[in-house]
């Protein structure tokens, strides 16, 4: 078991308040991200669930109970931090067994579980090692350890590859993947690292400011973000942006940019006049003859790929294509949009205008 749902649940600092009313639930056995800029509340949400900060008003459940004034210990989440909190003075047997010897177990379960949990990990040949002489990753899986032998009814784990260089990062994303996968135990995994939450989440939870911005699958977001910061915090490269108003040019409706960019507008019901941001993912473009001319900024060659950055008036718009593409800066390039990969946001509220 491992369902949590928050309810209504606030958090002031003083009269800060940097979580206004936040309901959301996670499901058992699911693999839940918070995502979203630094300084918007990720961690505090995770250390309200933890019980390592009080909420100011509202309720926490977990697996149906009332868990909200309960400590930290009672609750059966074990967390994971970024850094890893070892014991530099004791084996890694011993770092991981620590939780258990705090709650007296008996020797031999001890040496089970932590036995257990090594293998799970691929620490066992590392179990009489010190912290100090082992790799960060292998740190890292030491510090989940101690989190597996508590067999708790969900991990939640803060940041917890920051600390890590890129490659050893991207590997043990995978491991953390295959541990949930074999475990099959909630996570709830914070970072704000979009590529991190595409690549292994079940449901991401966009967060802004302590506010929920939109909640599901990494291909719900991906296909149908709910409004502009969704859109450009979500896929990388960035969502490109233009503002415009809706013409009609040639009996068909156009998005015309301030600066006279014109560009193929989908289907829609929306009125001519209407202002809009006009959103369009960088892989979504390719170029071609019959495409909408811009002037070359930069290009940056990416091995397999080539990202060009052009501009038109004030307007800048970059694709990724999948060719070595040679185009010299001030040069002209035509770029070619699909209506159908287009996203309308309101011109204001930034909210999605199209399904
Ligand atoms: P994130 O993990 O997303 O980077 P945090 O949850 O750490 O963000 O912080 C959210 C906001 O709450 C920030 O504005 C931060 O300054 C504030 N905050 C966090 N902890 C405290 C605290 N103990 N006292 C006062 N303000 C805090
Ligand atoms: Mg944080």
């Amino acid at each position: 078991m491992g369902q949590i749902t928050l309810k209504q649940v606030t958090k002031s600092f003083g009269d800060v308040q940097v979580i206004p009313p936040l309901d959301l639930t996670i499901g058992d056995g699911e693999f839940t991200v918070f995502v979203g800029p630094s300084g918007c509340g990720k961690s505090t949400l995770l250390r309200l669930i933890a019980g390592l900060e009080d909420i100011t008003t509202g309720h926490i459940e977990i697996d149906g109970k009332d868990a909200t004034d309960l400590v930290p210990a009672k609750r059966g989440l074990a967390m994971v931090f970024q850094s890893y909190a070892l014991y530099p003075h004791m084996s890694v047997r011993k770092n991981i067994a620590f939780p258990l010897r705090m709650a007296k177990m008996d020797q031999a379960e001890i040496d089970k579980k932590v036995e257990g949990a090594a293998a799970v990990l691929n620490l066992t040949d590392y179990l009489d090692r010190r912290p100090g002489q082992l790799s960060g990753g292998q740190r890292q899986r030491v510090a989940i350890g101690r989190a597996i032998v508590r067999e708790p009814s969900a991990f939640l784990f803060d940041e917890p590859l920051s600390n890590l260089d890129a490659a050893l990062r991207v590997g043990m994303r995978l491991e953390i993947s295959e541990l949930h996968k074999r475990l099959a135990t909630t996570m709830v995994y914070v970072t704000h690292d979009q590529v991190e939450a595409m690549t292994m989440a079940d449901k991401i939870v966009v967060l802004q400011a302590g506010v929920i911005e939109q909640v599901g699958s990494p291909l719900e977001l991906y296909r149908t973000p709910r409004n502009v910061f969704v859109a450009g915090f979500i896929g990388s490269p960035s969502m490109n942006f233009v503002n415009g108003t809706i013409t009609v040019k040639d009996g068909k409706k156009t998005l015309v940019s301030k600066s006279g960019l014109e560009l193929p507008m989908p289907e829609t019901d929306l009125a001519e006049g209407r202002e809009v941001t006009y959103g369009i993912r960088p892989e979504h473009i390719t170029v071609g003859d019959n495409g909408v001319p811009l002037n070359v900024v930069v290009v940056e060659p990416t091995g397999s790929e080539t990202q060009i950055f052009a501009k038109s008036g004030e307007d800048l718009v970059d694709a990724l294509v999948k060719d070595r593409i040679m185009a010299t800066p001030g040069s002209e390039v035509k770029f070619v949009i699909n209506p159908d990969d287009v996203h309308l946001f309101d011109g204001k509220t930034g909210d999605r205008l199209s399904s």
